[in-house]
C-alpha cells in the first residue's frame, strides 16, 4: 500500500479553510484546479502558494497525500505562465518514477489552459522522447535523479534558464541513497533561483542539504513530523460496529499480516476482542493493564519472537511496546485523542520500515476520526474488503458494544445470525493464527478502493 501510488480523491477534510479564489492564481489556472475536482486548497497549499508564487525559498515537511504535489506545480505553473520558451524554467525531482508520473499527469491537468508544457524523466523506459523534451520540449521537467543524470551526461542537457527547483520527498530520496545525485543536480544549476524542498521528516542531511542550496527559506509544516507517521500507510476502514471482529477476522487472513497489534480502547474490550479471535480460529495475545506482569512480559516475548503473531493491547499497555517487527497496526476503535492515533500507527513502521495501519470506523466513530485527519494534516482513504457482507444485521443477542456482558457468551463469531461457521472452524482449531486452512491468498483479501 503506497500511498505515492494511490491519489486521494478530493474531500471533505482538505477542504477546508479559504478557497482558490484566495491564492494568487492566473484564471486559467483556477480553471484548471476547478476541472481537476479542487474546491479548496489543502493546508499545504494554503500556507505555501503565496510565499511560493512571490519567489521564496521554501522548505514544506509535509506527507505524500496532503496535496503538497499542487502545492509546488501550481507556483511553478504561476510563475512562468505565458513563457512558453521551448527552454527548461523549472525542474521537479522526485525519489520515485510513479511520483514523477503522478506529478507530470497533475502538471498537464493544472495547466491544460496554460501553454506550459511539461515532462517526466525517469529510469526503465527509452531515452528518446525524455531527450527530445529535454532538448526543448518541455519548460518543466519532473525527474528522478539516477535517469536526469544519465541525460545530462549525454550533453544535451540545457540547464542555464532554469529558475525554480523542487525536491520532492528530499528525505525518501535520502533512503534511496539519491542525495549525492542530488547535489550533483543542483550544483549544475544557476544559482539565482527559487528552490522549494519537501520532505516528511528533517533528518540531518536533509537539513544539511537545505542550508546548502535554499536562501532564508520560509518553513511550513503540516501534520505530524515524528517519525510516527512516516512510512506508514494509513487506511480507513468503515464497518457498523457489530462487525467489527468478523471484518477482523476477514483482514487476518491475510498472510502478510506477520506481526500485528490490533488496539482497542478499554481492558475489557481487549479480553473480549482476544477471546472472539481465537473461537474464529485466531489465536491472539492480550497485553492490558489488568494482566499480570508474567502475563504481559510472556505476551510480549512470545510477540516480539513471532510466536504470536497478534497481539491485542489497549493504549496504556502499549506505551512501552517496542517491537521491531510490527507489520500492521489495526485500531479496533477509533481512538477519542487524535495523538493517540498517532501513536499508535508509530508501533508499526519503525527503523524507517513501511508498515500499514488499518482503522475501523463505525458510523459513530466519524466525528472522532475527522479529527485525526485534521490532525495529521491528509485524508486517510477508505477502503472495503472484498467479499465481506457489510450489510448483516447485528444479533440482538449479541450486544458487542454495550456493557461488559455483552459478547463473551454464547456462540462463537460466525458469518451472522444462523448462518454456516467460519470456514476454519471445521472441527479442528488451526494449531497457528498465521494461516486459515481454506484462506484465499493475502492478495485476493486485499482491501480496495
Ligand atoms: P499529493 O499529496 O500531492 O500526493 O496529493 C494527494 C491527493 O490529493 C491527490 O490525489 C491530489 O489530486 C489530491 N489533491 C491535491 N490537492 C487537492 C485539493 N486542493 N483538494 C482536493 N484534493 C486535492
Amino acid at each position: 500500500m503506497n500511498d505515492a501510488e494511490r491519489p486521494n480523491p478530493p474531500s471533505t477534510s482538505q477542504e477546508e479553510g479559504g478557497t482558490f479564489e484566495d491564492l494568487p492564481l492566473h484564471p486559467k489556472i483556477r480553471q484548471g484546479i476547478r476541472e481537476l475536482g479542487y474546491r479548496s486548497p489543502t493546508p499545504i497549499q494554503r500556507r505555501t502558494i503565496p510565499d511560493a508564487v512571490g519567489g521564496r525559498d521554501l522548505i514544506g515537511t509535509a506527507q505524500t497525500g496532503t496535496g503538497k504535489t499542487a502545492a509546488f506545480l501550481l507556483p511553478i505553473l504561476e510563475r512562468l505562465l505565458d513563457q512558453p520558451t521551448g527552454r527548461i524554467l523549472a525542474l521537479a525531482l522526485t525519489p520515485t518514477r510513479e511520483l514523477a508520473i503522478q506529478a507530470e499527469d497533475f502538471l498537464h491537468k493544472l495547466g491544460r489552459h496554460t501553454r506550459l508544457r511539461g515532462a517526466a524523466v525517469y529510469g526503465g523506459v527509452g531515452m528518446g522522447d525524455q531527450e527530445r523534451a529535454l532538448r526543448g520540449g518541455a519548460e518543466i521537467i519532473v525527474a528522478t535523479p539516477g535517469r536526469l543524470l544519465d541525460h545530462m551526461s549525454r550533453g544535451y542537457v540545457r540547464f542555464q534558464d532554469v529558475r525554480i527547483v523542487v525536491l520532492d520527498e528530499a528525505d525518501r530520496m535520502l533512503d534511496m541513497g539519491f542525495l549525492p545525485d542530488v547535489r550533483r543536480i543542483l550544483s549544475e544549476l544557476p544559482r539565482q533561483r527559487q528552490t522549494m524542498l519537501f520532505s516528511a521528516t528533517m533528518p540531518p542531511e536533509v537539513v544539511r542539504l537545505a542550508k546548502d542550496f535554499l536562501v532564508d527559506p520560509k518553513t511550513v509544516q503540516v501534520g505530524p513530523t515524528t517519525a510516527a507517521a512516516v512510512g506508514v500507510s494509513h487506511l480507513a476502514l468503515p464497518v457498523p460496529a457489530h462487525l467489527k471482529t468478523d471484518l477482523l477476522v476477514e483482514l487476518l487472513h491475510d498472510e502478510t499480516m506477520t506481526s500485528v497489534l490490533v488496539f482497542v480502547r478499554t481492558k475489557h474490550r481487549a479480553d473480549r476482542v482476544a477471546r472472539q479471535l481465537e473461537h474464529s480460529g485466531v489465536p491472539a495475545s492480550i497485553i492490558h493493564g489488568d494482566r499480570s506482569q508474567g502475563q504481559r512480559i510472556r505476551a510480549l516475548e512470545g510477540f516480539r519472537e513471532g510466536r504470536s503473531r497478534i497481539l491485542v493491547a489497549t493504549d496504556i499497555a502499549a506505551r512501552g511496546i517496542d517491537v521491531e517487527g510490527v507489520s500492521h497496526v489495526v485500531n479496533y476503535d477509533v481512538p477519542h485523542e487524535a495523538d493517540i492515533y498517532i501513536h499508535r500507527v508509530g508501533r508499526t513502521a519503525r527503523a524507517k520500515k513501511l508498515g500499514d495501519a488499518f482503522t475501523l470506523v463505525a458510523p459513530e466513530e466519524e466525528e472522532d476520526f475527522l479529527r485525526i485527519e485534521q490532525l495529521i494534516g491528509f485524508t486517510i482513504r477508505r477502503a472495503t474488503i472484498p467479499g465481506f457482507t457489510y450489510n448483516r444485521a447485528a444479533p440482538e443477542r449479541r450486544e458487542m458494544f454495550r456493557g461488559p456482558r455483552g459478547g463473551g457468551r454464547g456462540p462463537p463469531r460466525g458469518r451472522g445470525r444462523g448462518g454456516p461457521p467460519p470456514r476454519d472452524r471445521s472441527g479442528r482449531r488451526p494449531s497457528s493464527g498465521r494461516r486459515r486452512p481454506d484462506a484465499s491468498p493475502g492478495r485476493d483479501r486485499r482491501p480496495t478502493w
